[in-house]
């Protein structure tokens, strides 16, 4: 199979072009040849009645005339030349025998002498003729091929053949008589063969620039992908930069190009988005480690008192925690990138997880709940940490009002997690759910429980996308502060 399609567009056009010269040649070939050939059998056709004519005149008068008496006859015995009945065996049917008929000798020699072709003819000048009488005998031949038998006219239709490169017309004469003419094909393939040398040459010529036309055309079509590719492999990770202009391609390739644009755009997106998380991982990651890093040399660089040790070790204990918690986040995101492999989905009863979620609070939170049944497809490991970080961020921020609700309705569970906390700014709602983004970087630093990295929220939207639901945060600065999840409920069969 030709990997090129350019080489493969050419060859099928070729294909076409020389299909459609080859078969154009030939019609016209066959067409000039048909007629000549329809020629030809005309002029045999006028050689056979000439000399038909000729052998009528004769027995019409002799038949008419009887010999004087006394005049001898032609021959020993009454000479066979057109009596009745055909041969001995086979008489035809219908036929009606003639009279024995005897030709008195001078007027046989006048008849032998008189048949004769007519004047040349255009494209037959070599023609040839044979008459046999009824019984056979040849009565006159000129340039007849050797070995020219009587042809049998049995059904006494004439009839055209070709044989040994001659064409031949072999019709009945007078009294059953047989008359056939014939004349070499070769006149009519040296009329043909100037036309086929023209068609040979014209069709070469057309195929030759027809070629040539194919590789000029294929050429510009194919110039404008030839700039497209080359923009797509001028990209890589350094310069993502780069575009179609689809002003400078044509129309049929605009559609292409606004795709690949919109191809790289989201690729420079995706690849921008990388490089941030990479490097706010490892700064969320430097931070504690510079801790440890801080507190050990601290700790080392002289002798200190067992207390100070412990103080130490406690804070290292604290920011190896926190990179542990940093790290578990990190993966999760990673598992959600790569659409959660071995994401379970089995029947889970989401109140009673949330109720379980809520039982689990730190000392002295409390939680203002409605949780009514209902029941999703789902992980259950996800959703428990959907809930968890929902419910800690409520905590976080809101105190001690916090309240949870959940219900099913209209086919969709419906958790609320809502809190009167010091709310979102506006500004901030549309950015929330991304990666590493933080309303306040330094308060969050500073009051780092669990999380504080800015990934707890964009691992609760990637948890909802991956099971069909929603995630929404309405919130009023200074008053209190909405998330709303919805998936998809799962009915009770
Ligand atoms: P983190 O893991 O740092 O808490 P999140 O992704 O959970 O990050 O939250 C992103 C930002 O949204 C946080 O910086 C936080 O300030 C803000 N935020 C989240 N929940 C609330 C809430 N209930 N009230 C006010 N701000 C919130």
């Amino acid at each position: 199979m030709i990997q090129s399609l350019r080489l493969r567009l050419m060859l099928w056009s070729a294909l076409v072009l020389v299909g459609t010269v080859c078969g154009f040649g030939w019609a016209v070939h066959w067409s000039v040849a048909r007629s000549l050939e329809m020629e030809l059998d005309g002029e045999l056709e006028i050689s056979a009645a000439a000399l038909d004519a000729t052998l009528r005149l004769f027995w019409s008068k002799e038949l008419n005339t009887p010999p004087p008496p006394g005049e001898g006859m032609d021959g020993e015995g009454p000479p066979p030349f057109w009596p009745g009945g055909k041969g001995k065996d086979r008489p035809m049917p219908g036929f009606r025998p003639l009279p024995p008929m005897r030709m008195r000798p001078e007027v046989r020699a006048r008849l032998l002498s008189e048949l004769k072709l007519p004047p040349k003819s255009r494209i037959s000048p070599d023609q040839f003729f044979a008459v046999w009488a009824q019984d056979g005998t040849l009565l006159k031949a000129e340039g007849l091929p050797e070995g020219t038998d009587c042809p049998d006219l049995e059904d006494g239709q004439p009839y055209f053949q070709k044989r040994m490169e001659h064409r031949e017309l072999s019709i009945l004469g007078p009294g059953r008589s047989v008359i056939l003419v014939g004349t070499p094909m070769e006149p009519v393939g040296r009329r043909l063969w100037p036309l086929d040398r023209n068609l040979l040459l014209a069709g070469s010529g057309i195929i030759v620039l027809g070629l040539l036309g194919q590789w000029w055309i294929s050429r510009q079509i194919f110039k404008p992908l030839k700039r497209i590719a080359e923009t797509a492999a001028g990209l890589s990770a350094k310069s993502l930069e780069a575009r179609i202009d689809p002003a400078t391609v044509d129309v049929e390739l605009r559609d292409l190009a606004t795709v690949l644009n919109s191809s790289f755009s989201r690729l420079e997106e995706s690849f921008k988005r990388q490089a941030a998380f990479t490097a706010d991982a490892s700064h969320e990651l430097r931070t504690p480690l510079a801790v440890i890093r801080g507190q050990a040399e601290l700790a080392l660089s002289r002798p200190r008192e067992n207390a100070d040790y412990v103080k130490a070790l406690q804070v290292c204990q604290g920011s190896a925690e926190r990179m542990g918690d940093l790290v578990e986040r990190l993966l999760t995101l990673a598992r959600a990138d790569a659409e959660f492999p071995g994401m379970e989905s089995v029947p889970v009863d989401l109140a009673k997880l949330v109720s379980s979620v809520l039982a689990e609070l730190p000392e002295g939170a409390t939680v203002d709940r409605e949780i009514r049944p209902a029941q999703v497809q789902g992980d259950p490991v996800l959703l428990r940490q959907l809930a968890q970080n929902l419910v800690a961020n409520a905590l976080k921020h809101g105190g001690k009002s916090v309240r949870v609700s959940l219900r099913s309705q209209e086919g969709k569970a419906i958790l609320k997690v809502r809190d009167k906390g010091p709310g979102i700014a506006e500004k901030d709602l549309p950015r929330i759910f991304d990666r590493f983004y933080r309303v306040d970087k330094a308060r969050a630093r500073s009051e780092r429980g669990p999380g504080g990295a800015g990934l707890g929220l964009s691992i609760c939207r990637e948890i909802v996308v991956r099971h069909g639901g929603s995630i929404t945060c309405q919130s009023i600065v200074g008053h209190e502060t909405l998330f709303r999840v919805e998936l998809p409920a799962r009915s009770e069969s």
